[in-house]
């Protein structure tokens, strides 16, 4: 398959996956928030489905792009700027050299930095911060340092996002909605990591 053909699947598989998920992630955020992530997550992929299908390119770096801009427009909240900003900015390391090992990495850096510099949430305030940082470590190690291929490397990253994600029950969040239940949010799975986490799992599918 051509690199926009995997894109367009990839991006066909998260909206799918969210959609199956829609009930769940709206349990966790009904808990910890105001109850609209399955809602916010499935419209936004759904829409970003729809635009990279009919999007009249097949550079890949503006369909993730085009991904990062429907996000945007599709979801608002908090997680509407922080994932659409992320994959907006991030789609630029696709720009020269299209999606290779080495600018896999450099994206998932880059996703992560723009997360973090939006959201100013550090490891342990309870965010998508938790399942992505723990992934982008693990997968750029895979490869730079354990010279693992790029699907075993992405395999580690999401085995990392799952413990992540274990690791936002309990502990207290300090961003967000959730921050403002304090120690009431103790208990609680991040919908915010959780989704991260179903996005990183359609991904391994996808390229596998
Ligand atoms: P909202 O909270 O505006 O209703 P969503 O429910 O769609 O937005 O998304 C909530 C998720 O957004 C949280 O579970 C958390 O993972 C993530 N989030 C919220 N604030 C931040 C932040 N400052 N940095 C990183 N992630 C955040
Ligand atoms: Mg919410
Ligand atoms: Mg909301």
């Amino acid at each position: 398959a051509t690199q926009a053909e995997a894109v367009r699947a990839a991006v066909e598989n998260v909206a799918d996956r969210i959609e199956d998920e829609r009930d769940y992630l709206t349990e966790l955020d009904s808990a910890i928030g105001d109850a609209d992530h399955g809602g916010n997550m499935s419209r936004g992929f759904e829409a970003a489905a729809e635009a990279v299908a009919d999007a009249d390119t097949d550079d890949p770096s503006e369909l993730i792009k085009t991904v990062g801009t429907t996000l945007i427009s599709e979801v608002g909240g908090a997680s509407g700027p922080l994932y659409g900003g992320s994959f907006m900015s991030a789609s630029q390391e696709f720009a020269e050299e299209g999606i290779t090992t080495e600018t896999s990495v450099d994206f998932a850096e880059a996703y992560l930095e723009k997360v973090k510099d939006r959201g100013d949430a550090r490891i342990g305030a309870k965010t998508m911060v938790d399942a992505l940082t723990p992934a982008v470590q693990t997968y750029k190690k895979s490869i730079e340092h354990d010279d693992l291929p790029p699907l075993t490397a992405l395999s580690k990253a999401v085995d990392a996002a799952e413990r992540g994600v274990e690791f936002t029950v309990p502990i207290r969040a300090e961003k967000g909605r959730a921050s403002y239940l304090g120690w009431r949010s103790v208990g609680h799975q991040d919908p915010g990591a959780t989704s991260t986490l179903y996005i990183l799992e359609e991904l391994l599918d996808t390229a596998e």
